[in-house]
């Protein structure tokens, strides 16, 4: 998806205009190669998902040990 750096807005390629310009600031959009790969957002996700996990961890250690 094509990311646009002034609206800090991720655009779906079909609503960009025809040049491939932000429909809000006219801004000329790279699109095609430079999409995020799908192991990049699982990495995000497990990340995430680590990162929650290790808090909850630590909200119940937490009180057992002051
Ligand atoms: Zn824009």
């Amino acid at each position: 998806m094509p990311w646009c750096e002034d609206c800090s807005h991720f655009w779906n390629a079909k609503n960009l205009a025809e040049n491939g310009a932000c429909p809000t600031c006219g801004t000329v959009l790279e699109t095609g190669p430079r999409k995020v790969p799908w192991h990049f957002k699982a990495l995000l996700v497990g990340l995430a998902g680590y990162l929650i996990y290790r808090i909850y961890w630590f909200a119940e250690w937490l009180p057992k040990h002051v």
